[in-house]
């Protein structure tokens, strides 16, 4: 994982190699600001400010901004600028957990049936990213915790075998947009449990317990995010 330090001191590397370094340290930082709410959703991003903020050059910051769009996280409108993308609207929420509900606990029964040592250290793996809590930083562990939750469940689609769903998922960039819905201790604590217990029912090989864990979890997650939306 690379750090959110914005400094480039490695001497020995080659320009686009110390380049690309920078570019993840610029994405890494704006990612974190954007997932912890210090941009807000739908606010202006501008190049210049961030050109002074982070004390790097436009171009750095411009490629980090286009990956960001990529993901769904920035919108650029020509002649305008960046902006945040905005908090996805209640109606859209209640889509994509449908859209969840109707998948993920399904793929997470075929993934069951389709364990094995390896796939399981690598789901593993990935829940024990967001265990770890050593950054003191929460809103970075929360950023991180965004990121590696949609690492973890894209890992049991492609273990379930549905490329198409998989691509679906994964196209809708879920995890960042509901982890920008809240910046709340519970979003991230309470999933871990969750978590485990997927995990338990991968290793036990048992499709059943494996969907009914994945359907509780998504539905756990509705329930904690919903909130969100009666304060606006
Ligand atoms: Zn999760």
């Amino acid at each position: 994982m690379a750090s959110t330090k914005v400094t480039t001191t490695d001497q020995g590397s080659t320009a686009i190699r110390r380049s690309n370094g920078l570019v993840e340290d610029v994405y890494e930082a704006i990612f974190g600001q954007l997932m912890a709410l210090k941009i807000a959703p739908g606010a202006r991003i501008t190049v210049d400010n961030l050109v002074k903020e982070f004390n790097v050059s436009q171009t750095p910051i411009r490629e980090a901004l286009g990956r960001l769009e990529g993901e769904g996280l920035v919108v650029k409108q020509h002649l305008v600028g960046y902006h945040a993308a905005p908090q996805i609207t209640r109606r859209r929420f209640d889509e994509l957990y449908e859209l969840r509900l109707l998948l993920e606990p399904a793929a997470a029964a075929k993934a069951a049936a389709a364990m094995d040592d390896e796939k399981l250290a690598a789901l593993r793996e990935a829940a024990g990213v967001m265990a770890r809590r050593t950054d003191t930083d929460e809103r970075l562990h929360y950023s991180t915790f965004a990121r590696q939750d949609a690492i973890f469940h894209d890992r049991i689609m492609a273990f379930a075998g549905n490329q198409l769903i998989r691509e679906m998922l994964s196209f809708q960039h879920t995890h960042f947009h509901i982890f920008r819905l809240m910046f709340h201790w519970r979003v991230t604590e309470e999933a871990l449990d969750e978590h485990q217990a997927l995990l338990d029912a991968f290793s036990a090989h048992d499709p059943e317990a494996a969907e009914k864990a994945m359907r509780v979890h998504i539905e756990h997650s509705r329930d904690r995010l919903l909130p969100a939306f009666a304060e606006t």
